[in-house]
């Protein structure tokens, strides 16, 4: 039997090595191995397009683990950056995840090409070890190979673990809650750039954000699935930076326009804030509600998204980041991004909606493929189905890329389909799996 498990462990290390999806042949228990709390360890990252340093700060602990307790060991190929946890005595792998980070993007701009070095605030959470761990920081390769660029031995009594009250009496407000958080996803929202005077605005800002998405596939059929909170924190002046309208604006999360020098590209450099600002809940992923009129959002894939509330595509700019944020789904459009590099030429993308496979037999998405579908797809391709958007193929342009990437689907709300607001079928059942993760099939 040892001998069994340990092959097991083996092709499972191996899997991980090549960034390919791994269901572990053999589950791990919650309760042998963590404690009900979790630990959050804020890091800076540091890099240029050559280099990446990663600069521990302090660990912080929170009360409780909402995240899934029997998918200990991430079981998607996603992330351009993990976090792996090992059982010191066993040498054990006892808990990873996959995610992004801000830093991934930026080493594909011109000023990181330039050898440019820049901070990068990430917080990375874990559920507390009972034994003596390690803790590893991983960075994905451009061939999709791991590299591990930072760990940490710590054991959990460590005197230096932070255990003050994580509570800053903000306001909490439920809008759904359906189970234990830990067997369900637990969305949170933030408020950001509302003064003290906005609060009730917010709460019906989320309140909006929160019905949009339960009236859209495939959340409306899994709506008993999550739970949904929100949290308001004032700030001094009502509003977000627009550096390029030479605008500032004194907010919570210092929350900007014009990340990596992109119009409408709004995200936080305040990572460590962001989740402090968050564990007043039980959380699995965060939504940074941007008091704003103008159009604009961001996504750092399985960490947190932004949205405005105030343009009339709020509610769909909103959703469409959310499922980046969640299911570490790709544009599915073609791109005026200025940064290159994104997606490696001869490489696969481990996003599921984007593809450089015309291979019928390997395409990511065959089991939804169109019968006797054309390869790639032409635009106009059409067959006896009424609405196209059920039409599986592999059409040009996607991933920001004109040729040789391929996305499933004519529309998507994750390329220009955002009105009327659909996802296509490749993208519906990557959220799936992703709300299967967190909250497994249980009796309702
Ligand atoms: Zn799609």
């Amino acid at each position: 039997m040892q001998i069994r498990a340990n092959y097991c462990w083996l092709v499972m290390h191996i899997l991980l090595a090549l960034g390919l999806p791994c269901f572990s042949q053999e589950s791990i228990d919650y309760e042998d191995y963590f404690q009900k709390e979790s630990l959050r360890f804020e890091l800076f990252l540091v890099g240029n397009k050559t280099e990446l340093k990663v600069v521990p700060g302090q660990v912080v602990q929170e009360p409780t683990w909402p995240g899934p307790r029997n998918h200990l060991v991430f079981p998607f190929a996603y992330g351009k950056n993990a976090v792996r946890v090992y059982d010191q005595a066993t040498e054990k792998l006892i808990y990873s995840f996959g995610f992004d980070t801000l830093y991934s993007e930026y080493a594909t701009t011109p000023p990181a090409a330039q050898g440019r070095l820049k901070t990068f605030p990430v917080s990375v959470r874990i559920p507390k070890p009972k034994s003596r761990f390690r803790i590893e920081f991983l960075a994905r390769q451009k061939d999709n190979t791991w590299e591990t660029i930072w760990s940490e031995s710590l054991k959990p009594s460590d005197k230096n673990i932070r255990r003050e009250s994580i509570d800053f009496g903000d306001a909490v407000f439920e809008l759904q809650r359906t189970g234990e958080p830990s067997e369900r996803l637990d969305v949170v929202f933030l408020a950001e750039g509302y003064a003290e005077s906005e609060k009730e605005k917010f709460q019906s800002d989320a309140q909006r954000m929160t019905q949009y998405m339960f009236e859209h596939e495939p959340f409306r059929r899994h709506r008993s699935k999550f739970n949904v909170s929100a949290v308001f924190k004032a700030s001094t002046e009502s509003g977000v930076d627009e550096p390029d309208q030479r605008r500032y604006r004194n907010t919570i999360l210092g929350a900007s326009f014009n990340t990596l020098d992109i119009d409408r590209y709004l995200l936080t450099d305040q990572g460590h804030r962001l989740k402090e600002y968050a564990a007043q809940v039980a959380y699995d992923t965060v939504v940074v509600l941007v008091n704003s009129k103008r159009y604009g959002g961001g996504a750092i894939c399985l960490d947190y998204c932004v949205s405005t509330v105030d343009d009339p595509r709020s509610e769909a700019v909103f959703l469409h980041e959310f499922a980046h944020s969640i299911a570490y789904l790709a544009d599915e459009y073609i791109g005026s991004v200025t940064y290159s590099d994104i997606y490696p030429e001869g490489i696969e993308p481990v996003e599921p909606n984007i593809t450089r496979e015309l291979d019928p037999e390997k395409i990511k998405w065959k089991g939804l493929l169109a019968q006797g579908v054309p390869m790639p797809t032409p635009r106009e391709y059409k067959d006896d189905r009424q609405d196209r958007r059920l039409l599986v193929g592999a059409y040009e342009g996607g991933g920001y890329l004109k040729t040789g990437m391929y996305r499933p689907s004519r529309n998507c709300a994750m390329g220009d389909g955002l009105d009327p607001f659909r996802f296509c079928r490749v993208c519906e059942l990557a959220i799936e799996k992703v709300i299967q993760y967190y909250a497994p099939d249980i009796a309702q």
